[in-house]
C-alpha cells in the first residue's frame, strides 16, 4: 500500500493520477456486472479480469499484489488506470473528494468503512 496523502483532492479529478490510493486494495474488490462486461469487451475481460470457477461465478478485476491489476505503474509516482474508459461501475462510485476517496487518501488504500461496495 502507499503512504497517506494529506489534504482534499481536486474534485474534478486532476489529482487522481498522482494519487491512485483508491486503486490499491485486496483481491475480489472490484466486481463486474453484465453492463461492465459488455463495456469492457472480450479482449479487456481476458486481460484484466478473472471469472470465478464456483457459483455464483462472479467476475472480478485481477489484482497485482496490493493494487488493482488495471493500474498502470510504468511511470514511478503516476497511477493512471489502463482501462479508464471501460472501468467497472464499482470504480466509478469512488468520485474524487467523495467520502470513500477521502478515506482512501487518509489510509493509503481503499478503505472498508464507507460505502464503496454496491448492492450485490
Ligand atoms: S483516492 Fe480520490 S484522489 Fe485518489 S485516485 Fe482515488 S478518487 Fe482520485
Ligand atoms: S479498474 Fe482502474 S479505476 Fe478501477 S480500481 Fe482498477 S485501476 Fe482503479
Amino acid at each position: 500500500m502507499l503512504p497517506p496523502v494529506s489534504g482534499p483532492p481536486d474534485p474534478d479529478g486532476n489529482d487522481c493520477v498522482a494519487c491512485g490510493r483508491c486503486c490499491h486494495h485486496g483481491p475480489r474488490t472490484v466486481h463486474l456486472l453484465e453492463a461492465d462486461e459488455a463495456r469492457m469487451g472480450k479482449r479487456l475481460l481476458e486481460l484484466y479480469t478473472d471469472l470465478e470457477t464456483k457459483p455464483p461465478y462472479m467476475r472480478f478485476i485481477k489484482n497485482a499484489g496490493d493494487r488493482c491489476g488495471g493500474l498502470d505503474v510504468s511511470v514511478v509516482g503516476q497511477y493512471p488506470c489502463a482501462i479508464y474508459a471501460s472501468r467497472p461501475e464499482d470504480c466509478r462510485i469512488v468520485e474524487p473528494a467523495s467520502p470513500a476517496c477521502l478515506e482512501a487518501r487518509s489510509l493509503g488504500h481503499l478503505g472498508s468503512s464507507l460505502g464503496f461496495a454496491r448492492q450485490r
